[in-house]
């Protein structure tokens, strides 16, 4: 009985960019799933649309003024939803005993929390939020082990590695596996044939347009300065235990292969497909099942031009900066995470340039101590901490 199996998911950051994807594959299947909770922050009046679709049980804002103005959107409706607020209704929402699945779409390191919940409640977590692990990766993957929870990726790149790799790959054993590299694919972003010279006039619009792919502002300016690649340097150390060296990125315009795996005979396995979400979220929903996603046929006939090259240190420091940092460990990631999060909000924000957001990154990453982080307390501690090192330097930069 079809109705009896029903998962239930809770989708943390139901109103972003991969939040709107996942309802959208979620809406294809209503005999295999059900929406538990949905959590926003902004954009009330989607998660109000959200909730009269979906009727999930609880709602999720981030306070109490923002659930009276959901309420009034819901006023005239039948909702049962109950509606919540603050970070611990984002945790209790992501651990209940009754929630099989959690999407954690949450930006930042706003996620780590209830992220980390689902995984020490031991559920089946779908993690595209990248921030929580280039914090936590360690902890977070111990954590995996021992609360038996089920960890599949959902960015786009460690997804297509996740399917390309053997189905009895072991955690960080890649010689067993006949693994030589994990070849993660960029496309560098909208900028890869500016003049350097003018990276200067970089507006938060331009940066924010991605040739291929749509999401998040955030993720977007990260795109731009490759930032996102370095933190998905990080992020694939952790996810499959592997040694920097053996984890090389290669540029990729087309966004058509998404990631590969380089075996010792010589062959290359990757995953293809048109850039869209909804892939990488269909394959984690229905795993180890392939279910319908609603994406567009990867049309062979259509492609052309499909080509590779090595990002450029000098248009891309924000890269080569994630790499040292993930050679030096936790509380680099961690301070280099926090940096770059005050930093583009403030290109956001039209308070710096471009490239300043490398100027805070880096000098951020030089104050910052070399404490170990041994547990959540002492990881959301350097946060906050380089965060403070970060905004001090802010004002250094713009003077302002
Ligand atoms: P987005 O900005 O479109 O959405 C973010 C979501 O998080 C929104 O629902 C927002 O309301 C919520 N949110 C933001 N700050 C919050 C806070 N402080 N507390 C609670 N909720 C908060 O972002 P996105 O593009 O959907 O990306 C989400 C995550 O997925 C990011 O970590 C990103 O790196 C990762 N990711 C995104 C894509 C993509 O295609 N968009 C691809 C790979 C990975
Ligand atoms: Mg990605």
């Amino acid at each position: 009985n079809q109705s009896q199996k029903k998962q239930l998911i809770t989708v943390l950051g139901a109103t972003g960019s991969i939040g709107v994807n996942t309802l959208d594959v979620l809406s294809r299947h209503p005999d295999m799933f059900e929406v538990f909770a949905l959590t926003g922050r902004s954009q009330i009046a989607l998660l109000a649309e959200q909730v009269i679709k979906f009727k999930p049980k609880y709602a999720v804002l981030e306070t109490e003024q923002a659930v009276n103005v959901l309420k009034e959107f819901l006023k005239d409706t039948q909702s049962n939803t109950e509606l919540l607020f603050g970070p611990q209704a984002l945790i209790d929402v992501s651990a209940d005993s009754e929630v099989n699945i959690v999407m954690s779409a949450i930006v930042g390191a706003a996620g780590l929390l209830p992220t980390m919940a689902a995984v020490t409640a031991g559920k089946k977590v779908l993690l595209a939020n990248k921030e929580a692990l280039v914090m936590s990766g360690e902890l977070f993957i111990n954590n995996v082990n021992k609360f038996n929870a089920q960890l599949i990726p959902i960015d786009s790149e460690h997804n297509a590695i996740f399917q390309c790799l053997p189905s009895d790959f072991t955690y960080g054993d890649k010689t067993a596996s006949g693994i030589a590299h994990l070849l993660l694919t960029g496309s560098g972003g909208p900028f890869r044939e500016l003049s350097l010279s003018d990276f200067e006039a970089i507006t938060p619009e331009q940066a924010c347009a991605h040739p291929n792919w749509d999401m998040g502002k955030k993720i977007s300016v990260d795109s731009a300065s490759m930032m996102n690649k370095g933190l998905e340097f990080i992020e694939a150390k952790w996810l499959f235990g592997f040694d920097e060296k053996d984890i090389q990125v290669v540029l990729h315009p087309q966004s058509t292969i998404h990631s590969m795996v380089q075996y010792i005979d010589g062959s290359v396995i990757a995953q293809l497909g048109n850039p869209d979400m909804r892939t990488p979220i269909a394959y984690g929903l229905g795993f180890p099942r392939r279910i319908d996603a609603g994406v567009k046929t990867l049309d062979f006939n259509q492609l052309s031009d499909f080509s590779f090259s090595k990002p450029d240190p000098q248009r891309y420091p924000n890269l080569y900066l994630a790499i040292e940092a993930c050679k030096e460990g936790q509380a680099a990631t961690t301070a280099l995470n926090a940096a770059n999060e005050i930093a583009v909000e403030a290109f956001l924000g039209g308070h710096i340039t471009f490239t300043q957001i490398t100027q805070i990154n880096e000098q951020t990453l030089e104050k910052q101590c070399h404490t170990k982080l041994t547990c959540i307390d002492s990881i959301i501690d350097h946060d906050h901490t380089s965060r403070l090192t970060a905004a001090q330097v802010l004002k250094e930069v713009c003077k302002c």
